[in-house]
């Protein structure tokens, strides 16, 4: 008789806690998998996916503007929110299915209700009563987090309804400057909605490379977002024609939709995660060592739940190596140092590596290599739009420790860039590339000339 009726309880199936349940599964263990809303989890259901699809509905805009100074006659086109929204529901839902036709293909079994543990072994699920089980994996991930002390806070959203408008608003207000309120403001503002994106703080992106920083808030003016910087919401107020944003400083604009993204938290509300002696950090995420182990010793979380790099990829990655090391006697640790990561802006960022200020607050002395120009594409169109590529190389080992990238196409580079930055590759070797001609990214591997920095000087 097994001591417990399962081995392994995973929490959420999002990216984490399916890839984590199917490898355990596949292993020869009991996997049970608790999902209280549908299965793929954030990425699939709320996040990345229909993010990126309204992405690419969004870009055609722009597309049809360069498509003229190519010879192209556009009469007529229309956007259709409500057939959009229709196709995009289709899709989330196929490939919801998909997850979970490969969570069953893997022999683990699913269970719909929110799970809760009563102790250390033994999770409840609502509606379904108790099971028990040998390991626990918390895979919850994070949901968007609102200021409920804000006065008219209730006529505000978060991305989990933008996903889900009846109605493309004529006009919208974005609070945040991370990746999601950046993503959405050039979404909506591609679709033809006035769009002000409203930022605390001296410039967006936070973290990121300062010239990527003040490159991307260019280029999202230049095609229309209405960035206001250094002010934040004092209040909503509904009027007769729409609701009113309030903003420290005393202005204030009106909008139909009001979108807030100021982060996410790690969803652990109602989990009981107490009663099995899981410790939280200050900011609610359950707390893990290298191995993804939390302080209950049969216990364990991966993904935005644990809040280490809240990435898809990044909780596939963990997920993955929790499985190695738990089921397959392959003990193994995901390695967080330079994970590459793209914001899907118009025109996009890709990044890998440190920031300049970073890395020279880590080696002293840097080489930084930098260039703006025209895309051949645009320029040809007579746009004006300007790509930014920077390399960020340590003076001392010649060491390409940063890259960074905003222009089109750029999440698409920085990937293959990554593998560089990764392993190391110096500046001269970079350098023996041979350009692809003629692409944005030959620029990459042709900057030899070093770019002083204004006010560096030779300290640099
Ligand atoms: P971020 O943490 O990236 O950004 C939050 C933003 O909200 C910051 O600009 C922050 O300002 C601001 N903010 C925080 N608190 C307040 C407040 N009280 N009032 C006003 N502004 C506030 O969160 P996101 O929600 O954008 O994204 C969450 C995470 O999801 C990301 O960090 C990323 O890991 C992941 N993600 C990745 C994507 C991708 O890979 N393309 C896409 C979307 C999400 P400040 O800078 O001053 O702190």
């Amino acid at each position: 008789m097994a001591k417990y009726d399962y081995d392994l309880f995973v929490i959420g199936a999002g990216s984490g806690g399916v890839r984590a349940a199917r490898l355990a599964a596949m292993s020869g263990a009991k996997v049970l998998v608790a999902e209280e809303h549908r299965v793929g989890g954030t990425c699939v259901i709320r996040g990345c996916v229909p993010k990126k699809l309204m992405v690419y509905a969004s870009e055609f805009s722009h597309s049809f503007e360069t498509a003229k100074g190519f010879g192209w006659t556009i009469d007529n086109a229309r956007f259709d929110w409500s057939e959009f929204l229709r196709e995009k529901d289709k899709e989330i839902a196929r490939l919801s299915g998909v997850y979970v036709r490969n969570l069953e293909n893997a022999g683990a079994e699913l269970v719909h209700g929110k799970a809760r543990l009563v102790d250390a072994h033994t999770v409840e699920v609502e509606g379904h009563g108790p099971a028990t089980a040998d390991k626990i994996l918390i895979a919850t991930g994070g949901r968007p987090w609102m200021p409920q002390e804000l006065p008219g806070i209730e006529h505000g959203i978060s991305s989990n309804e933008a996903f889900h408008l009846t109605e493309l608003p004529k006009r919208i207000v974005i609070a945040g400057g991370g990746y999601i309120a950046v993503e959405f403001a050039c979404i909506f503002n591609g679709l033809g909605v006035e769009t002000h994106l409203v930022h605390r703080g001296p410039n967006i992106l936070r973290g990121f490379d300062d010239d990527i920083r003040t490159h991307v808030t260019e280029e999202m003016g230049r095609r229309g977002v209405k960035v206001i910087l250094a002010t934040q919401h004092e209040a909503i107020e509904k009027t007769a024609t729409g609701l009113v944003s309030r903003f420290t400083g005393g202005h204030h604009c009106e909008s139909d939709v009001v979108m807030f993204a100021v982060g996410r938290e790690p969803y652990v509300e109602g989990l009981g995660l107490e009663t099995a002696g899981v410790k939280l950090d200050e900011r609610g995420a359950v707390v893990v060592d290298e191995y993804s182990r939390s302080s209950a010793p049969n216990i364990w979380a991966v993904g935005d739940v644990t809040n280490r790099i809240n990435l898809t990829p990044v909780a596939i990655r963990e997920g993955h190596a929790f499985a190695d090391t738990v089921f397959y006697d392959r003990p193994t640790s995901f390695d967080h140092e330079t994970v590459a990561s793209a914001v899907f802006s118009q025109p996009p960022v890709g990044t890998v590596g440190l920031s300049e200020a970073d890395a020279r607050h880590k080696y002293g002395k840097v080489d930084i290599y930098l260039t703006r120009f025209r895309p051949m594409k645009t320029a040809f169109a007579g746009e004006d739009e300007r790509c930014l590529m920077k390399l960020v190389v340590d003076q001392a080992s010649q060491k390409v420790v940063g890259c960074h990238i905003v222009g089109p196409d750029s999440a698409e580079m920085i990937q293959m860039a990554a593998i560089a930055v990764k392993i190391g590759v110096t500046k001269p070797q970079w350098d023996a590339t041979c350009a692809v001609h003629p692409t944005l990214a030959e620029e990459l591997v042709t900057l030899r000339e070093k770019y002083m920095p204004p006010g560096l000087g030779h300290a640099a």
